[in-house]
């Protein structure tokens, strides 16, 4: 009895060693499969070869290792579907394609439909309707600051903003009471400070962002108060999307991307390059892809990424859409900052156009060519004239104008 119990309690001691080596094999296996989602962590300080419209100096600055994005992020889905890029396809023609290869610019990126349109006048006529969007669908957020209430912010008020104050959310850093009786609870004081300087503009599209994501909108564009918005035409571009796919449209102020000094990648590099949509020509970005910038993005951790970066607001938001999600901007030609020469977009393309702009009292002749609605004295920034155009109907427009 007791030599069987010996016998017994052996085997079941070997039994038990064999089942403790099975498991230590299998352990390895477990831990790949359990392996916890790797979002990228806030970013390095960066390196830079290029700047936005607010000069990035030129700097090296000490640098952490972050992961980065890996295969274990399925929800990150390419921006443009194959269907799209057929559609597209038309607009990039093959000089145009020749051009850019011939100066290395298409090397590292795919080709996408808005990116490369080749012809400066593409109306959105030619998007095709996917989505059944309403102005209501939108949050236009405009930046302002208290010295602009009174002159560009007017002017906004007297002319497009007209016709979207449901959609229209004015930032601003200073309680003005006037502003507050007109347009109520849209405009936002953001409390952050009232000057030119990369913190306070970050400060600023961060409440944007928030406020955006509190809305609970569809899409969300971006435009400061020297922009006029054709709403006609945004809604028209964006209706060709679906507001849950990544979308981040606008143009970029520089014809190549930001480069920047970045964490070891999957790809053995230590920068990243991104493009970004400059802030001055507005953007806009679909709920879908705002939600996933949330890590990055919401409540203050705006200010924290750019910080971090070291960049003005609008390439933040570039660094996080392309150098952290890996979504592509969508090159669009139809928003207009008053870095370009406005000049050189032809009077009968002004109307199909997203956004216009001018060039302030520095440069008063960069203004868009319009028909003589008013004289330049009378519409120096020409908004109004292009306004009485779209809208012929309003109080204020020359009565010959009405049909
Ligand atoms: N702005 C601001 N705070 C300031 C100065 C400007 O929020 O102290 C806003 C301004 O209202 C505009 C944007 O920043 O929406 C860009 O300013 P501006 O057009 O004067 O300069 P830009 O960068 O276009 O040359
Ligand atoms: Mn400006």
């Amino acid at each position: 009895m007791s030599f069987s119990c010996i016998r017994l309690s052996k085997i079941g001691f070997l039994l038990s060693v064999i089942f403790c080596a099975i498991l230590l094999l299998l352990i390895p296996k477990f831990q790949t499969n359990w392996r916890p989602r790797n979002y990228p962590q806030p970013p390095p300080p960066v390196v830079f070869n290029a700047s936005s419209k607010t000069d990035i100096p030129l700097q090296q600055v000490e640098s952490s290792s972050v992961d980065h994005l890996e295969d274990e992020t399925p929800n990150i889905v390419p921006l443009v579907k194959e269907e799209q890029i057929e559609k597209w396809s038309h607009h990039i023609t093959d000089t145009w394609r020749s051009k850019l290869i011939a100066n290395g610019k298409m090397n590292d990126r795919p080709v996408n439909p808005l990116h490369n349109v080749a012809n400066d006048h593409v109306g959105p006529a030619e998007v095709s309707a996917k989505e059944k969007l309403e102005l209501k669908d939108i949050f236009i957020a405009v930046k302002t600051t208290r010295k602009y209430h009174k002159t560009r912010l007017n002017l906004l008020f007297q002319t497009w903003i007209s016709q979207a104050k449901g959609q229209t959310f004015i930032f601003t850093d200073w309680e003005d009471q006037e502003l507050r009786l007109r347009a109520g609870d849209h405009v936002i004081n953001t409390n952050c400070s009232a000057v030119h300087a990369r913190q306070a503009l970050c400060c600023k599209m961060s409440v944007e962002y928030d406020k955006f994501l509190e809305s609970g909108r569809k899409w969300f564009c971006h435009v400061d108060d020297d922009n006029y918005v054709n709403l006609k035409n945004l809604l028209h571009l964006l209706s060709g999307f679906s507001h849950s796919q990544d979308v981040y449209v606008g143009r970029p102020s520089l014809d190549h991307p930001i480069e920047a000094a970045d964490h070891v990648r999957n790809d053995g590099s230590t920068t990243v390059k991104f493009w970004f949509a400059t802030g001055g020509a507005g953007f806009c970005i679909s709920r879908g892809l705002a939600l996933k910038m949330s890590p990055w993005a919401s409540l203050g951790s705006f200010i924290s990424t750019a910080e971090r970066i070291r960049l003005p607001d609008d390439c933040t938001i570039g660094y996080i859409i392309e150098g952290l999600l890996e979504v592509k901007l969508l090159h669009s030609p139809l928003f207009h900052s008053h870095l370009e020469n406005l000049q050189r977009l032809h009077s009968e393309a002004v109307l199909r156009q997203i956004t216009l702009s001018y060039g302030g009292p520095e440069n008063k002749r960069n203004v868009v060519s319009v028909g003589e609605v008013f004289s330049i004295q009378q519409d120096p920034t020409r908004f109004k004239s292009v306004h009485c155009l779209l809208y012929p109907d309003t109080a204020w427009c020359p009565s010959l104008m009405v049909k």
